[in-house]
């Protein structure tokens, strides 16, 4: 390899937009390939918590994300049915605590800034990609119009289903969780009853919840995503079903009445399975590495399955920079090694489904700074 390496990254989800914005910064020379013929804004919310947020600030729009999303003065959690609050952990003061604020925000407004921020002529729609193969002295793409690239180095931000796994790892279906998750986005409900509708409320029973919150500052829209059991024969060629809101007044029979208020307002409902794998093996291997849903797809349980994807782009960007391109082999491990076990260990939590139930202290996940903690050897 001699010059700038050439990096393809595949997949344009939200890590693989993260990394390519962050590399082509840096100086790389940056191909971001996307199976999606063009832009599509996904209806669902999303949280970005500091530890993201810092990295958004690397890519430029920090700013921006905080004109649109709304910023909770807590994290509250309730009792489904009786509304009894069990736990209730700051989030205003995020900026002071933290290092940068806690938003919620609607998935698309955020894919879209971030989308924004990769040069439109890095950025290649309608490009599948079909194989990968490390060659030994490049890696080879193939994609599904026929066409072929070449790259000295390949990210696979390809998500759950990620063709650049499989070729590290062999063939091996995603599990599936036992649980899926409702999602509906919506105009924010003008009540005549006195109901709790706090910012950012998950209202919890032991098998089953309900995460709301606003996905704009001007509070008008509003998203709840649920956690049920179900979904164990899911179509894995399937991304997401059509719900209703019978199907919701089944699951939450009971529930209390801002519950079944949201369910009666909300309109387009769609149903989601939750998939999961094992920590993996390897992170990487020769000229190839994964990021994000890629090597550690999570239950979203924590609103932190896009953090780590994003935070495993500013790792990689780092450790590229530390040991220098033509090192990138190093700069994979030592990228592993400091993502691993962080990693993992949101998947633990967000699988045992705990987070923030009861008051606890959260800093240990929202106070990371991917730029700024010690890096591991
Ligand atoms: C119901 C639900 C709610 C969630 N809520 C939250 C939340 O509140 N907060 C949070 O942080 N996370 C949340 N998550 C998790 C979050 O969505 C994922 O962790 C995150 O999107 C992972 O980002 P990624 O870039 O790694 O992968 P993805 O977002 O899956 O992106 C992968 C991209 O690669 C493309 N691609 C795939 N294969 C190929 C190929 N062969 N060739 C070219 N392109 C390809 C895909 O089209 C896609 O654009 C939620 C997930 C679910 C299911």
């Amino acid at each position: 390899m001699a010059g700038t390496p050439r990096i393809a990254i595949i997949g344009a989800g939200l890590g693989g937009c993260t990394a390519a914005a962050l590399l082509h910064q840096a100086g790389y020379e940056v191909r971001l390939y996307e199976q999606a013929p063009a832009f599509s804004r996904l209806g669902a919310g999303i949280h970005l918590g500091p530890n993201l947020m810092q990295v958004m600030r690397r890519v430029g729009i920090e700013e921006q994300l905080v004109k649109v999303g709304n910023e909770p003065d807590f994290w509250y959690s309730r009792d489904g049915r009786t509304g009894e609050i069990t736990g209730k952990v700051p989030l205003s003061d995020s900026r002071v605590r933290y290092g940068a604020p806690y938003l919620t925000i609607h998935r698309g407004d955020f894919a879209q800034l971030l989308a924004d921020a990769v040069p439109a002529s890095i950025l290649k729609y309608g490009k599948k990609v079909d194989s990968v193969e490390d060659t030994g002295d490049d890696v080879r793409l193939v994609f599904s119009d026929g066409t072929t690239e070449t790259a000295d180095i390949v990210v696979g931000a390809d998500g759950v289903n990620s063709v650049v796994r499989e070729r590290l790892l062999g063939p091996e279906l995603p599990q599936h969780t036992g649980y899926a998750a409702h999602r509906a986005v919506f105009r924010t409900p003008m009540q005549s009853l006195d109901l709790p509708f706090d910012m950012c409320t998950k209202w919890w029973a032991d098998d089953r919840h309900m995460m709301v919150y606003y996905v704009t500052r001007k509070k008008d829209e509003i998203y709840f995503v649920t956690g049920v059991p179900g979904g164990e024969d899911w179509n894995l060629d399937v991304r997401y079903t059509p719900s209703t809101k019978q199907e919701l007044r089944e699951t939450f029979a009971g529930w209390h009445p801002t519950v079944q208020a949201l369910i009666e307002e909300a309109q387009e409902i769609t149903f989601w399975p939750l998939l999961e794998r094992d920590p993996l093996p390897l992170w990487s291997r020769g000229r190839m590495v994964l990021l994000g849903d890629a090597c550690h797809p999570m239950k979203p349980h924590m609103g932190q399955g896009a953090a780590m994807a994003i935070e495993d782009a500013g790792m990689l960007v780092r450790c590229l920079r530390e040991l220098g391109p033509h090192r990138y082999e190093q700069a994979f491990k030592l990228y592993e090694t400091n993502r691993s076990g962080r990693a993992a260990k949101v998947q633990k939590v967000s699988h045992e489904n705990t987070w923030l139930r009861r008051d606890e202290d959260p800093s240990w996940c929202f106070g990371y700074d991917v730029f700024s903690v010690p890096l591991m050897q």
